[in-house]
């Protein structure tokens, strides 16, 4: 069966700008299962990467409720957030961003040297066994700009799991990469989640989202779509012969076809 991880409510992001405020996100109500493969798309601009940054802390909500693995992450400060962050979360942008005067395995073994959740003596062993496991076991040494792009995504990734996070967050990872580094990458989340991750991406490429395990589309700060979890629920309800009440949700999917 499946376990509710996250569970984020009326969630508010209101940018304070110098023309006024802004709205980016007006009320987002979410929820994802442990180990599911969930993909945001949404256009430029419709509150995507604030939704992100704000569930996990990385920016504060102006309003809302955030519990993850039933921790009530809202009322965290923000070094307690920062100490959850370390321990439960990857996170993976567009830009790669391995420090640059770093080698790619010092650059996951800070990971671990910052958050104390690998023994010491255990660290490199398990960075060179996650350079290993992206394929850049011979690159393990190199600075980051001696790689592909494609390479330092990967080395972003074995950062991302330095400390084997429950949860990984990406928001556009493939952004920045030809279709099949970008196919690569997809892959290796695939394997990810088959491991028991719970993988959220952002992505501007409907092919790849239609393949996550749900689709959430997001436009002008709000949810217009929850994906296809809704339909398995409803087949599952059917299965065991309860009735139940179709969401409405459900309607507004053909109203706002994804960009
Ligand atoms: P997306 O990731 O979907 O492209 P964002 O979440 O980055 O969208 O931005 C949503 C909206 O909020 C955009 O209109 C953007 O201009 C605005 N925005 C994002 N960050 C800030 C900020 N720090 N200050 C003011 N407005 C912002
Ligand atoms: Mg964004």
């Amino acid at each position: 069966m499946s376990e509710l991880f996250i569970d984020i409510r009326n969630l508010v992001k209101i940018y304070k700008t110098p023309a006024g405020e802004f709205p980016a996100l007006k009320g987002v109500s979410l929820t994802i299962d442990r180990g599911e493969f969930v993909a945001i798309t949404g256009k430029s601009g419709s509150g995507k990467s604030t939704l992100l940054n704000t569930f996990t802390g990385i920016d504060h909500p102006t309003s809302g409720e955030v519990y993850i693995g039933g921790e009530a992450l809202h009322r965290y400060g923000e070094e307690q957030m920062a100490i959850w962050r370390g321990r439960n979360l990857g996170i993976i942008f567009q830009f790669f961003q391995l420090l640059p005067t770093l080698s790619v395995i010092e650059n996951v073994l800070i990971a671990m040297d910052l958050n104390h959740v690998i023994k010491r003596n255990q660290r490199r062993e398990r960075a060179m066994y996650l350079l290993e496991l992206m394929g850049l076991d011979d690159k393990a040494h190199k600075m980051p700009s001696a790689l592909s792009g494609g390479e330092q995504q990967r080395g972003a990734i074995a950062r991302a799991l330095a400390n084997d996070p429950p949860l990984i967050v990406a928001d556009e990872p493939t952004g920045n990469l030809d279709s099949s580094t970008a196919e690569a990458i997809f892959d290796l989340f695939k394997s990810l989640v088959s491991e028991g991750k719970t993988l959220i991406m952002v992505t501007h490429d409907n092919d790849l989202a239609k393949r996550a395990d749900r689709n959430i589309v997001i436009s002008d700060g709000q949810i217009v779509s929850q994906g296809e979890r809704l339909r398995q629920e409803l087949v599952l309800a059917a299965l065991s012969d309860r009735s139940i009440v179709p969401p409405a949700v459900r309607l507004k999917d053909e109203a706002h076809p994804q960009r």
